[in-house]
């Protein structure tokens, strides 16, 4: 498989003032194939939005690296930093902030073709926005008609036009279903599958909703507290979650077939999210972990692959600490 996109040991920390640092992203790696869906999924503070943003190039990076199509996102000139986004789109929880409520479908639509010199003519873009309508399930009558004239499934439809206006291989979707009614959440999903299909697109879709998550990626990587604590396909996260939170989260989600039993105990996790101003020591989870060891609070847990392509951040997978060699050494 080819390898769209590389994050390396990415850091994103924030400065509060002189003497605290939120640690928004703290070393997080993993890699995006060519045409896949890759989800990330946590609670809301987690990270996985500035992860996002930090992605794309939004936001300058603390540490790390960012290799997109072979090339270092952060440390690109501007002109070829420029050029870059023309392949790398995002797509916004509400797509009413992000559209110009003074400007009509058209105007928010071929805005970025004529900053980027595209399509040389008026003519030539006014095509391009009707093809961009009629493939995100709108028409050209919609063109002349400003955003509050749109219900919210509509105009994340146009927000998602406005994204594919450059022709972009790679999409960030952050949360992009969230702020819509459930009827309508399900239509805007497929639209991204077909879009995806038709256009080979790649995407990272960010959520909170690991159901959500769930239907639309290949692969998945779950964030706590700025953290990547397991990743894996889709299908192995789901029938063997290896991580305590991912198996928290999972244990809340209700098998959707009312014949089978549910066998998943619901695990319910205590204590509140902690601040990523104050992270714990060792392993962040270790506050709500119910398997939490001495070790936990020692120990910040290594990134491995603890199953052909599963991999995890917890001790209970890192055989020399369980084997108690690790730990004995740490506690002497
Ligand atoms: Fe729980 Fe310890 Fe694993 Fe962290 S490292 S998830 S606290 S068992
Ligand atoms: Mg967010």
């Amino acid at each position: 498989q080819q390898v769209l996109l590389e994050v390396n040991h990415l850091k994103k920390y924030f400065q509060l003032g002189k003497k605290e640092t939120l640690k928004a992203v703290d070393d997080v790696s993993f890699r995006i194939f060519k045409g896949e869906t890759f989800g990330i999924v946590g609670e809301s503070g987690c990270g996985k939005s500035t992860a996002g943003r930090t992605i794309i190039g939004l936001y300058d990076r603390t540490d790390g690296e960012v290799i997109f199509d072979g090339k270092n996102v952060h440390t690109l000139k501007e002109k070829e930093k420029f050029a870059l986004y023309r392949q790398m789109q995002m797509i916004f929880q509400d797509p009413y902030a992000s559209l110009n409520p003074r400007s009509t479908v058209m105007e928010i639509i071929s805005e970025p073709m004529e900053v980027h010199g595209l399509y040389r003519t008026k003519q030539d873009r006014v095509k391009r926005v009707y093809e961009l309508l009629e493939d995100v399930g709108l028409n050209r009558d919609h063109a002349n008609r400003y955003p509050h004239e749109f219900s919210g499934g509509q105009r994340q439809r146009i927000g998602i036009a406005r994204a594919l206006a450059l022709d972009p291989q790679f999409i960030i979707a952050d949360e992009p279903i969230s702020a819509l009614d459930v009827s309508v959440q399900a239509q805007v999903v497929n639209l991204l599958k077909r879009l995806q299909k038709e256009k080979g697109l790649t995407f990272l879709f960010i959520a909170h909703d690991l159901s959500m998550v769930k239907q639309i990626s290949d692969r998945i990587g779950v964030m706590y507290l700025g953290n990547l604590v397991e990743l894996t396909t889709s299908g192995q996260l789901y029938n063997k979650p290896l991580h305590p939170y991912t198996q928290a989260l999972l244990s809340a989600i209700p098998i959707p077939d009312p014949d089978v039993e549910d066998a998943r105990e619901r695990i319910i996790l205590k204590g509140e999210l902690p601040s990523p101003i104050n992270p714990p020591s060792g392993c962040v989870f270790r506050t709500r972990c119910p398997h939490a060891m001495e070790v936990c609070a020692q120990k910040k847990p290594v990134w491995q692959e603890a199953d052909d392509q599963h991999f995890v951040a917890c001790h209970l997978y890192n055989k020399e600490i369980m084997d108690g060699k690790e730990y004995s050494q740490t506690a002497a």
